[in-house]
């Protein structure tokens, strides 16, 4: 049996180390887990409900087109229409794949680096090549660069706005004359995975110009802000050829049923959702205060994640786990998810450390 060549490099996706192997280790009970970018809360009580009520139908399909997701979804964003505009997947990791599928083949996708794996992993599969274009010393995307490394066998454009995991960002301006300065035929992919956390106004309503250029799509995900990464739902806005496509590729029944309702209930309630990004963002502040105080250099972030350089341990020695950066790109630095009250309170407990 032979296989593709080309997967020779991929490795299975590698989780962040679990409490158990750091508990041996350091000995210490009662680990937070802020490793992954998740929400320390769970699921809205509006989605918690809808997911109850939904559960007696688990013998049906779920709706194939998860017209309720998407009318939530086209409300949220002035101007999208719910079946031309507004893309579906299980989770964003679906929708970024179901985009790439689009494009023809031979071909290359570009990106910012470091950034976020999935990208290499995604683009592997499907036969691309990738290249990945550095980032500034200030760990931000490059438009500039960017467009110079474009030539004509590139397809795609992924720009993970802001960028997981240095939480830099480009502004709507900047993201708005990139796109205009990329050639019509190719696709400009802004992963805002993020985007709720964005504290500056002039980074708003990316969404607007996906309706306006037919290869501006943008990608969003459930699993940050809302709280839902354990249902995997995920969204995207674009132009209605760009829609058209990947509702031809997607597989029907991508979105389950919990994630359906669980996502539309929890986007219908959204000013809750925007005042825990609050939270977080006023939260991050107060992390990225305490490093600062502490001697420490990090990238100040627009994430629900500060990349701070000095290593994991010693987070783990106060039974707090992060991100190493190692497989982030970032070796010596760690990538810290800003979590509840409490556990930031610990995370700052650790620099006494330093
Ligand atoms: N994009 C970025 C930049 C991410 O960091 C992540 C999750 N870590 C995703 C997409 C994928 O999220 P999901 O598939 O859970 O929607």
């Amino acid at each position: 049996m032979r296989f593709r060549t080309e997967l020779d490099p991929l490795a299975p996706y590698k989780p962040p180390r679990m409490s158990q192997e750091a508990a041996a280790e350091h000995g210490t009970d009662g680990y937070v887990k802020l490793t992954s970018n998740e929400l320390s809360f769970g699921p809205l009580p509006e989605a918690e409900a809808a997911l109850a009520e939904a559960i007696p139908r688990a013998n049906r399909y779920p709706d194939r087109h998860a017209g309720a997701l998407r009318e939530a979804v086209a409300a949220a964003n002035p101007g999208a229409d719910p079946m031309r505009n507004v893309l579906v997947g299980n989770g964003s990791s679906e929708v970024l794949f179901n985009l790439l599928q689009l494009v023809e083949k031979p071909g290359e996708v570009i990106f910012p680096w470091p950034s976020f794996s999935l990208y290499v992993a995604i683009g592997i599969t499907l036969g691309l090549q990738t290249t990945k274009v550095p980032l500034t010393d200030r760990h931000a995307a490059k438009p500039e660069a960017l467009l110079s490394a474009v030539t004509d066998g590139t397809r795609a454009v992924i720009i993970s706005n802001p960028n997981n995991p240095t939480g830099t960002y480009l502004t709507l301006d900047e993201v708005g004359t990139f796109a205009d300065a990329l050639p019509d035929n190719v696709l400009l992919i802004l992963d805002e995975a993020y985007q709720e956390f964005v504290s500056d106004p002039a980074y708003a309503g990316s969404h607007v110009l996906t309706l306006e250029m037919e290869n501006v799509v943008c990608v969003r995900t459930f699993s940050k802000a809302h709280g839902l990464a354990g249902f995997r739902a995920g969204y995207g806005i674009a132009g209605q050829r760009v829609a058209d496509y990947v509702e031809r590729v997607r597989f029907p029944f991508s979105v389950n049923l919990a994630a359906q309702v669980a996502a539309s209930a929890s986007m219908r309630t959204r000013d809750k959702i925007e005042a825990r990004a609050e939270f977080v963002i006023r939260e991050r502040e107060r992390v990225q205060e305490a490093f600062r105080a502490a001697g420490l250099n990090y990238v100040p972030s627009q994430g629900n994640f500060v990349l701070v350089q000095t290593g994991p341990e010693i987070f783990e020695q106060a039974g707090v786990l992060v991100r190493e950066g190692d497989p982030l790109g970032y070796p010596g630095w760690s990538r810290v998810t800003i979590g509840d009250s409490g556990e930031n309170d610990r995370v700052i407990g650790a620099l006494g450390g330093v």
